[in-house]
């Protein structure tokens, strides 16, 4: 108990990895999980790492071995969701403008075709 306590008030958690309490543990950034490793135990055994800079401030994200996988399948799905979101973009754009084309090709046949009619039939409201 005493030794549990002392752990946290050092801040010191068990190595997920080497399974050992000394040096400084990151934890696994993913919700509440208490998962806790050192960053160099984490990177050898390939947990998926996230370090980018927010305004000028490196942040790490790590995530231990079970949420390394859904955090990296995430990454790369929104990676090529991006991709795929574009590329629908594009197409959406290229079949506007299809059928603004379209819709003019038919206004002007139906504008031929009205023309072509007899008078009596273009006029409706001419009984017979
Ligand atoms: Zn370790
Ligand atoms: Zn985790």
């Amino acid at each position: 108990m005493l030794q549990w306590q002392e752990a946290i008030s050092k801040g010191n958690d068990i190595c997920l990895v080497c399974s050992r309490r000394e040096g400084v543990c990151i934890k696994c950034n993913y919700g509440h999980c208490q998962s806790a490793f050192h960053p160099t135990c984490g990177s050898s055994a390939g947990f998926f790492m996230n370090v980018r800079t927010i305004g000028g401030k490196i942040q790490h994200k790590a995530y231990c071995e079970k949420h390394s996988l859904v955090e990296r399948t995430k990454a790369e799905t929104q990676k090529h969701g991006t991709e795929e979101w574009n590329s629908l973009k594009k197409v959406r754009v290229e079949l506007e403008r299809l059928r603004l084309i379209c819709e003019r090709i038919i206004r002007r046949e139906k504008l031929k075709y009205q023309r072509s009619l007899p008078w009596f039939i273009s006029w409706p409201w001419v009984s017979f």
